[in-house]
């Protein structure tokens, strides 16, 4: 359900940026040669506002989406949006639309989508000379639901999905479309996602299509938090970098290290790792419940959402809604004309 608005604005290698505009959500015509669209000068980003206790809305850590746009837009040799611009088509497009957003109701939120493309019409083997900059908006009900249930991952032993010196550190629209065929492949063994290991080796855990990855190693206060460290090869999600933040603050260690799929095999069935999740802005926090690929499966702990698992994914949510703290800055209040707060 997308809303009804859109914000647009245009560059071009004279004039830079235009000022952007707020109109009706609407098919944009668009040139059979469009430069973007053939040579995939397509990058995007993924975000959400949400109702606040008081019925305000604020939209999390929004920066952090603003930089990693413009790192996404250096590395597709595409003009970097000014990120006071990527802000203010957030926030105008939230105050227009922020009515399709329930109070009291958690599991609602707005996805906005912004996204920038090479507009030229031009099918010359070079950069566009032009560039569209939209942000579309969609309500959004839990990604798998709204208790998420264990997801069944397929490691993916055959597709690669990043390389080194590659994009995969960007969001970029040419990451997903070959990520498709190894999606297929984990629902035909009964998954939902795909676990992409490193392409030289095949050895190291990266993350999956649209979400980062964690283990819990040992239960209770003294559990530890492990996720992939950023190797290049691995998109550093938003949702990811939370995590790490909010769990050194509910007192648990963190850890970013290499993991081999191995050792994460062994470790699951000895029982030193005893939980493990997805997270990303679609998916939240989403426990992990088994792992196979062509040979084999095993299950995580009980294969049941685990105790740590909940308490961070309660912990995030609650900051997102304003209801518990978290460090300085990650909520950006939207004002919405005539309403007094
Ligand atoms: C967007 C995305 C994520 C999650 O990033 P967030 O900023 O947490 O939403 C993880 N992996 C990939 C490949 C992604 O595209």
């Amino acid at each position: 359900m997308f809303t009804n608005h859109m914000v647009s604005s245009v560059w071009d290698g004279s004039d830079g940026w235009q000022p952007s505009e707020l109109v009706p959500l609407a098919p944009i015509p668009m040139h059979p040669g469009m430069l973007g669209v053939h040579y995939a000068q397509v990058i995007f980003e993924g975000l959400k506002a949400h109702r606040q206790e008081d019925d305000s809305i604020a939209v999390f850590r929004p920066w952090e989406n603003a930089l990693r746009f413009q790192r996404s837009a250096r590395r597709l040799a595409m003009p970097e949006l000014p990120t006071e611009m990527f802000i203010e088509a957030i926030e105008r497009l939230v105050a227009a639309d922020e009515s399709w957003l329930p109070a009291g109701n958690d599991e609602l939120s707005l996805y906005i989508r912004p996204i920038m493309y090479g507009s030229e019409s031009n099918l010359m083997l070079r950069p566009s000379r032009e560039y569209r900059f939209l942000t579309v908006a969609f309500l959004a009900g839990g990604f798998f639901g709204n208790l998420p249930a264990p997801l069944s991952v397929w490691v993916s032993r055959t597709h690669s999905r990043a390389m080194p010196g590659g994009t995969g550190d960007v969001k970029c629209a040419a990451n997903y479309g070959p990520s498709f065929m190894a999606q297929q492949e984990a629902a035909a063994a009964g998954c939902q996602q795909v676990m992409w290991l490193d392409s030289e080796e095949r050895r190291w855990v990266e993350e999956m299509g649209g979400m980062n990855l964690f283990l819990v190693r040992g239960e209770g206060p003294d559990a530890e938090l492990v996720t992939p460290e950023l190797t290049g090869t691995l998109l550093p999600g938003v949702t990811r970098d939370s995590l790490l933040a909010l769990a050194t603050l509910m007192g648990y260690k963190t850890r970013q290290e290499r993991i081999s799929i191995d050792r994460l095999r062994a470790d699951c069935e000895s029982g030193v790792v005893t939980e493990m999740f997805a997270c990303g802005t679609a998916a939240v926090v989403t426990p992990i419940g088994r792992l196979r690929d062509e040979k084999s499966a095993w299950t995580v702990g009980d294969g049941q959402a685990g105790p740590t698992t909940m308490a961070l994914r309660d912990r995030l949510v609650n900051v997102q809604h304003g209801r518990s703290p978290g460090p300085d800055g990650w909520l950006h209040p939207v004002r919405v004309p005539g309403t007094v707060r």
